[in-house]
């Protein structure tokens, strides 16, 4: 794994594949040579193919299925006329079994023509054909009164001759009789013998309507969507019943009705009610799947391309991550519950010197350990796995980069949290703090050359302070050996007396007097300037008082200015930089001094009288907290609005000599400690200064 595809295995495993992959659009079917959009295509088609090929199958069986329904039905229906035939071939014989007189004949014949529709005429007939009796059908008017019978005589004659020589009944050829109505009938003659004794006796001729046949064939009622009829061989149709109805699909069934002597066809049409989407239970149930399989399909391709969007939108998502964490500075690095690290981001990477799979499943101590301090953070390592939560705004430490250099870190900890919920390891990230602390280490180094300049402007000014109270012990010095001088003349003329000798004495004790008083002021300079204690230490206020007015009291003599000091000496100790805080302090003092000095602004207060002119200096415990308060109050000119606003401001300053880096070096230094500084009014007039510092903790 190389550092820009390095992910936590938490969210990469699944997905990071598609991000190396040049386009997630583009994958399987691209790699098969053909657009994503022909195999939808391709799907659609053969799917539809199917669906057609299934949707005919299943009609053709539906058809089949009718087809053979007919042929079944059409198989039946000559069965049925079979047997039609032959009941009433043995009525017909009936008639003769008790040697009937033409007369009775003819009212049995008229009987048996009442029972049977189908029958148009019966004829009883001597061995010679010539007609012995005959009766017609009652249901409709007499069928030969137009044509006569004679026109049947030879097909007659066949069919009986058949008939004697099979010795069975015989059919003759059906024959068109036309009727007064203007329509016609379809007859068929029947010859049955009269047999006794083994001599014919002659026969009975039945005329057979066709339609009526059909008509009694499917009595009671023929169903509406068949026609029956009789045709002849070449298909010529002799008789139908039954409407047939064009313009819908027909099936036909065919069954050859082979009688003796004659031969036709009986022929079934079917009619469907137009061409049926759903012809029956099989097609519409395969059309039904094959519109939920459409349906499921659209909701597959629908699906995809949703997929296919997130998809896009999550390795955009990705790219977006990745592209923000190698823009990272933070370095991020990622760790399992067993300590080996998953995860680590370019940044951090730079951070440290390492390579990622030079980090990447290294468990502790890790490589960028310091190594004198390797113990150490093994047990912070340990305390942190055992599940133990670090603090929320992170802890400082050191890391050591791969050449061995150390630098400081921040290092915020935070448990790594996957989609269930459940903890799979930390994730850190690391500040370098290298530069920061390069920064706090120049604005303190700049800080300390600000307040060495602020001391020696304040050694200057003390300076012409020193001359001036200098003079004095000098000039007491030098009149004092002068006098000393003129004594030691006197002495080499003539022994001196013993007040001349003491009064010498005197004036050299004097002289070693001033000398003295001399060297206490330049050393009180001395001090002050030269100390610099950086360690914070607990200190009586009262100590810090006393080291500032040495110097406090020679500028208070040179501006005629009252200095009062108020210290309790059993006030607590305070923690502080002891030069700095004096520094503080003889800066207010000397501020005081100087605004009660001002000469009075035109608009301002008058200057106060030489009476008022006192500096009180305070201290005391601040009440309810562990602090002691310095104040320096003064009966200056006060502090004006405008001054106000910037009078912490660096290099502000309304004196001509001033520098204006006083009052913002006290409060820097009085924060520093802890404590607050702020200024009041003081009434009459004139301004108090006052600082806070914290008691030093007991032990
Ligand atoms: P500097 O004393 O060198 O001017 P400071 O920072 O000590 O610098 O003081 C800034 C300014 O604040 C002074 O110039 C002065 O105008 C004003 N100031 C400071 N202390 C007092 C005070 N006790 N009374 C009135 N004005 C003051």
């Amino acid at each position: 794994m190389n550092r820009s595809t390095a992910l936590p295995p938490t969210v990469s495993s699944p997905v990071a594949p598609s991000l190396s992959a040049p386009s997630v659009a583009g994958s399987w079917p691209s790699r098969l040579g053909m657009p994503r959009w022909s195999l939808w295509v391709l799907v659609v088609g053969l799917v539809v193919t199917l669906l057609g090929t299934l949707v005919w199958l299943a009609s053709r069986y539906e058809v089949t299925q009718l087809q053979s329904r007919l042929d079944q039905d059409a198989t039946e229906a000559q069965g049925n006329l079979r047997a039609l035939l032959s009941r009433n071939v043995q009525s017909l014989q009936a008639l003769h079994f008790n040697r009937p007189t033409p007369g009775s004949w003819s009212q049995e014949a008229a009987e048996v023509l009442r029972q049977h529709r189908e029958l148009l005429r019966l004829e009883w007939r001597d061995d010679a054909l010539r007609t012995v009796a005959s009766a017609d059908t009652p249901f409709l008017p007499p069928v030969f009164d137009r044509l006569g019978r004679d026109r049947a005589q030879a097909g007659i004659e066949l069919a009986c001759a058949t008939a004697q020589r099979l010795g069975v009944p015989a059919y003759a050829s059906s024959y068109f009789v036309p009727q007064y109505s203007g329509m016609g009938l379809e007859v068929m003659d029947l010859c049955l013998p009269l047999v006794e004794r083994g001599q014919t006796t002659g026969y009975l001729v039945a005329v057979y309507g066709l339609n009526g046949l059909l008509a009694e064939l499917f009595a009671p009622r023929l169903r509406a969507d068949l026609a029956v009829s009789f045709t002849e061989a070449d298909g010529t149709r002799l008789a139908v019943h039954g409407l047939p109805n064009p313009g819908q699909r027909v099936f036909t069934a065919q069954q050859l009705m082979d009688l003796p002597g004659q031969a036709m066809v009986l022929r079934l049409d079917s009619w469907r009610d137009g061409p049926d989407l759903f012809p029956n239970l099989l097609t519409a149930l395969v059309s039904a799947m094959s519109l939920a399989l459409l349906a499921v399909l659209a909701l597959l391709g629908h699906d995809m391309r949703r997929r296919l969007r997130a998809e896009h939108d999550l390795a955009d998502a990705l790219a977006f991550r990745k592209a923000m964490e190698d823009s990272l500075v933070t370095g991020l690095r990622a760790r399992d519950l067993q300590g080996r690290i998953t995860y680590v981001n370019p940044a951090f990477c730079s951070m440290v010197g390492f390579e990622a799979h030079e980090l990447l499943g290294s468990k502790a101590p890790a490589a960028y350990w310091p190594t004198e301090q390797q113990s150490e953070y093994q047990r912070r390592h340990d305390i942190r796995m055992a599940g133990q939560m670090p603090p929320r705004e992170g802890f400082e430490s050191v890391f050591m980069r791969k050449d061995g250099t150390r630098f400081p870190v921040l290092i915020i900890e935070a448990p790594l949290i996957n989609a269930a919920g459940a903890q799979t390891g930390w994730m850190s990230a690391c500040l370098d703090l290298s530069a920061q602390r390069r920064t706090e280490e120049l604005s303190r180094t700049r800080q300390e050359r600000l307040q060495a300049t602020a001391r020696l402007a304040m050694v200057g000014e003390m300076a012409s302070l020193l001359s001036h109270e200098l003079n004095q012990p000098l000039a007491a010095i030098s009149s004092y050996a002068s006098g000393s001088l003129n004594l030691l003349e006197r002495a080499q003329q003539e022994p001196l007396n013993a007040p001349a000798q003491s009064s010498l004495a005197e004036a050299v004790q004097r002289i070693a007097g001033q000398a003295e008083r001399a060297g206490k002021i330049i050393k009180s300079v001395h001090d002050f300037v030269r100390r610099r204690d950086q360690d914070r230490a607990a200190v009586a206020p009262h100590a810090l008082l006393d080291a500032v007015m040495p110097l406090a009291s020679l500028q208070a003599r040179k501006l005629g200015v009252r200095v009062v000091t108020d210290c309790p000496t059993d006030l607590p100790h305070v923690l502080c930089d002891r030069t700095m805080v004096e520094q503080v302090l003889l800066n207010l003092v000397r501020n005081g001094m100087q605004a009660m000095d001002l000469p009075a602004e035109p608009s301002a207060a008058p200057a106060p009288a030489l009476a008022d002119r006192t500096l009180h200096i305070g201290v005391g415990r601040v009440p309810d907290t562990e602090a002691v308060a310095f104040s320096v109050a003064d009966a200056g000119q006060g502090i004006s609005e405008a001054v106000a606003a910037q009078l912490f401001t660096p290099f502000f300053t309304t004196k001509a000599e001033g520098m204006g880096l006083g009052l913002s070096l006290c409060r820097t230094v009085v924060e520093q400690h802890g404590g607050q500084l702020s200024f009041a009014r003081r009434e009459p007039r004139g301004t108090v200064f006052t600082f806070t510092l914290p008691l030093a903790k007991a032990g």
